[in-house]
C-alpha cells in the first residue's frame, strides 16, 4: 500500500515538473499591411515589438498607399527614369517577375495599373479597362544593378508595380528567420516553424462560404506557409453581381473562373504567396501544368460547386 502512494505521488511530481517546464508563449496582435497581424512565439526572439518594427519597415518600402516607399517612387518615375530601390524590393519585384513569367501572367508583378481602376468598388468602363491592360506588360519591367546600386524602371508612363500579391508571404517568412518555435498569421497567411511529426501544427483552411474561422479541412506541418486567395476576401457588389480583388490581366475583369479560394502549402511564403494568387486565377486544370515546377508544394481548391481538389 505504502509503495503504491509512493508512486502516484512521484507521478504527481513529474506531471506538476513537466507542466511548470513547459514553455510560456508571447503573442501580440495589432493592424499592419492594411490587416490584422497575430505573431505567437515559444522559442526564440520573444520581443514582440520588433516584429511589428520589422513588419512597418517593410511595408514602407513595399507599400502603394505610402508616397515615399520605393514602389510608389518606381511608379511616379514610370516612363521618366529609373529609380534606385533598397536591395530587399529589387529582390522581392526580381522575383515577382520571375512568377510572372512562370505563370504566364497569371500573378502579374505589374498589374498596378488595372487593380486601381477596380479598387474604386464600381465596375469600370470598357475604355479605362482597355487603357489598364495596355500598361501591365511585365516584360517592361527593367531591373539594373550599377556599381552595387539597384534601380527599377518601368518602360510606360502609367505602369504600375502592385506587391499585394506576394508581400505578405514574403514578410510571414522573413519574421519566421526570429523563432524556433511559433507562428506569424498576417491577415490569412501563415508561417508556422519548430514542430515535430508527433505535434505538428494544425493549420484550418476557410470554408469560403461560412464564416471566419469555420475551417472544412485541417492541414498538419511542422514548418511552412500555408497562404490562400479567395474571392470572399475583398469585394463589393454592383448590381447583384460579386466582384473581388483578384484580377485576370487577360481579360481585365476579376478572375471569371469556378474558383471560391486556393490554399498553397509549402516551404517559401513568397512562392506560395503569389502561386495561390496566380492559381485562383489560372483554375485547376492550368494549375495542375505550373505546380509540376513547385517541387514541395502542394495546393488545394475549394470550386463553386462546392468540390475540393487537392493537387501536389
Ligand atoms: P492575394 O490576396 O494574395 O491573392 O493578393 C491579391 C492582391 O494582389 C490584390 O489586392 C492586388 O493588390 C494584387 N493582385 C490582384 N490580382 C493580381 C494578379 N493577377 N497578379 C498579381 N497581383 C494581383
Ligand atoms: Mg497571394
Amino acid at each position: 500500500m505504502k509503495t503504491k502512494y509512493r508512486l502516484f505521488f512521484l507521478v504527481l511530481i513529474v506531471i506538476s515538473l513537466f507542466i511548470s517546464c513547459k514553455v510560456q508563449p508571447i503573442s501580440g496582435n495589432g493592424i499592419a499591411l492594411g490587416t490584422s497581424c497575430s505573431i505567437t512565439v515559444y522559442r526564440g526572439d520573444k520581443d514582440i515589438d520588433e516584429y511589428f518594427n520589422e513588419i512597418n519597415r517593410e511595408e514602407r518600402l513595399f507599400s502603394r498607399n505610402i508616397d515615399t516607399s520605393d514602389i510608389s517612387r518606381v511608379n511616379k518615375n514610370a516612363g521618366i527614369k529609373k529609380t534606385e530601390v533598397s536591395e530587399e524590393t529589387y529582390k522581392l519585384v526580381e522575383y515577382g517577375l520571375s512568377l510572372s513569367r512562370i505563370t504566364d501572367g497569371a500573378f502579374n508583378v505589374a498589374i498596378g495599373s488595372l487593380v486601381d481602376i477596380w479598387d474604386d468598388e464600381k465596375v469600370p468602363s470598357d475604355a479605362e479597362i482597355q487603357k489598364a491592360l495596355g500598361l501591365i506588360d511585365y516584360n517592361k519591367v527593367i531591373l539594373t544593378l550599377e556599381d552595387m546600386k539597384y534601380y527599377i524602371y518601368l518602360e510606360d508612363k502609367g505602369m504600375q508595380l502592385d506587391l499585394g500579391g506576394i508581400a505578405k508571404g514574403y514578410i510571414a517568412q522573413k519574421l519566421g528567420e526570429r523563432i524556433e518555435e511559433g507562428i506569424i498569421n498576417l491577415g490569412g497567411n501563415i508561417y508556422v516553424k519548430g514542430r515535430d511529426d508527433d505535434n505538428p501544427w494544425k493549420i484550418g483552411l476557410q470554408d469560403p462560404e461560412k464564416d471566419r474561422g469555420d475551417y472544412f479541412s485541417i492541414e498538419r506541418i511542422c514548418e511552412g506557409n500555408v497562404v490562400t486567395s479567395g474571392s470572399y476576401e475583398r469585394y463589393f457588389i454592383q448590381d447583384g453581381i460579386v466582384y473581388h480583388h483578384i484580377l485576370d490581366g487577360s481579360t481585365g475583369w476579376p478572375a471569371r473562373g469556378n474558383v471560391l479560394s486556393v490554399s498553397v502549402i509549402g516551404p517559401d511564403g513568397t512562392t506560395c504567396d503569389g502561386l495561390s494568387t496566380a492559381f485562383f486565377v489560372m483554375g485547376v486544370e492550368k494549375t495542375s501544368e505550373v505546380l509540376k515546377r513547385f517541387s514541395g508544394y502542394k495546393c488545394v481548391f475549394v470550386l463553386e460547386n462546392h468540390e475540393t481538389v487537392t493537387l501536389q
